[in-house]
């Protein structure tokens, strides 16, 4: 069915994205511009990866809550900084109940101004800190610019909103996040990602400090896939969160913010997937396994069934996601097209002559082609298959390191660094000035991601103005 083939990546990525999303039943455009619909199957996707961080976020003392949606105007107002950077994408509501309201009400873009507010009230003691709370949730932002997950209106995400009474423990709190940011990305998602410091121009609005992790998507650009940033006393002072210190004195908190979105299933499908669909890593796939029984008379088909049926129980208890796809009126062609879009990471085919051998085949979604196709034991399935998803799971994140190790370049020149950002990473010196940062940017379109914590001991000179630098930084084109 020529219709159903994607574009491939080669000859238009960004159409191939937007096909697979659609194909692979993760999403759907809504009726209002710029919004999105996620499917039960992307639903299910976002479950799994929210389930990984909200356990890593716990057993590190977070607890989560709810705060509103509406916040009132006048809040925004109180931070110049965050107010200026989220003005342009604000919506707001003026009517209620039929009625002009008397303060207009923000739809929440992010929730650190009406949090602020409720810590003040909360917040009284050195006894009271730290406050360590996580909220899952929407926000909307008015894009005007819209692909589905990578940026919508309103997107899906958690925003941890955290206070503390010294800046060291900020810090750390702020360190603490993007560490478990990154470690679900590489060991959940498979998605390679780097750690770092954003730019004064690439910060959050009001922070004092943000940190990324960044990933490299397979047409080379970057994408920041998660945000964790250092406050400072910048909110505490617009909202007034302070505590008496242990000597009775009125102390400011200094706060975080932390957060990861859908966009990350945006990174999942441009770092994994293939010119047949989705790839998934087996640890957030929603079906991990689909059990494809192949027959053609009935006396087959009674015996290939009874088999198929025993073995999906067997896996089934054994904890794992798995499927039967025992749809009569498609063929087996079409089931096995059907989930390699859908990315499920190991297919099982059993047919006649497996019984024979009294084996299954199984089919690795990671591998190409037919070489991925090997017969395996019927008894000892259960090992053999976490043992082959445990692989899969490896394989996807060698694959995709590989990938961005090859194409993260050290020009040596400013022309070299023109030439390499259009096709992959540069990581190179920087002085640290806004005008070499933005003279990158206006001649290749390619930004500063982030800088690396880690930096070497020597010194090198900027790759744009060749005074000394301090401090490498990655160059790339983004999302
Ligand atoms: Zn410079």
């Amino acid at each position: 069915m020529p219709e159903d083939k994607l574009p491939t990546r080669k000859d238009n990525f960004s159409e191939w994205y937007n096909q697979l999303v659609l194909k692979a039943e993760l999403a759907d455009y809504a009726p209002v511009r710029g919004c999105m619909v996620v499917r039960p199957y992307g639903w299910t996707l976002w479950e799994n990866m929210t389930a990984a961080l909200d356990r890593r976020f716990k057993e590190t003392g977070h607890v989560n809550a709810a705060f509103p949606i509406l916040i009132p105007m006048s809040f925004f107002e109180k931070e110049k900084e965050h107010v200026e950077g989220f003005s342009p994408e604000l919506a707001v509501v003026t009517h209620g109940g039929g009625e002009k309201l008397e303060e207009p009400l923000v739809v929440r873009p992010t929730s650190e101004t009406i949090i602020g507010y409720m810590y003040a009230r909360w917040i009284k003691s050195w006894r009271d800190l730290p406050v360590l709370i996580n909220q899952w949730g929407s926000v909307l932002r008015w894009e005007l610019r819209t692909k589905l997950f990578l940026r919508t209106a309103e997107f899906y995400w958690q925003e941890g909103h955290t206070a503390h009474a010294s800046k060291a423990e900020a810090l750390e709190e702020m360190h603490r996040i993007l560490d478990i940011y990154a470690d679900f990305a590489i060991n959940e998602a498979a998605v390679p990602v780097i750690k770092g410091a954003k730019s004064e121009t690439e910060k959050f609005a009001g922070a004092v400090m943000s940190t990324s992790i960044e990933g490299m998507m397979q047409d080379k650009r970057a994408l920041q896939s998660a945000t964790s940033h250092y406050f400072g006393q910048n909110f505490a002072r617009a909202f007034q969160i302070q505590y008496l210190d242990p000597s009775n004195l009125l102390q400011f908190c200094e706060t975080t913010s932390w957060g990861l979105s859908t966009r990350m299933i945006g990174a999942i499908i441009m770092v994994h997937g293939d010119d047949q669909g989705l790839r998934l890593p087996p640890r957030i796939a929603p079906t991990q396994i689909v059990l494809i029984p192949i027959y053609k008379s009935d006396a087959e088909k009674s015996k290939v069934t009874d088999t198929a049926n025993r073995l999906f129980a067997e896996l089934k208890a054994a904890g794992l996601r798995v499927k039967m796809d025992d749809r009569e009126e498609v063929t087996p062609g079409f089931k096995f097209n059907d989930w390699e879009m859908r990315g499920v990471p190991l297919r099982i085919e059993i047919g006649p002559k497996d019984l024979e051998s009294g084996s299954v085949t199984f089919a690795r979604r990671d591998l190409p082609g037919k070489g991925s196709r090997t017969a395996v034991p019927q008894s000892g399935l259960v090992a053999a298959v976490k043992a082959v998803l445990g692989e899969i799971q490896t394989s996807m994140l060698t694959g995709a390191t590989a990938f961005r190790d090859a194409n993260i370049h050290d020009p040596k020149s400013f022309d070299e660094l023109k030439q390499v950002v259009q096709d992959g990473w540069a990581f190179s010196w920087w002085c640290g000035s806004k005008e070499c940062e933005a003279r990158v940017k206006e001649e290749t379109k390619a930004t500063t991601r982030n800088i690396p914590f880690e930096q070497p001991k020597e010194n090198g000179t900027c790759i744009v103005c060749g005074k000394t630098a301090v401090q490498r930084v990655y160059f790339a084109r983004a999302y």
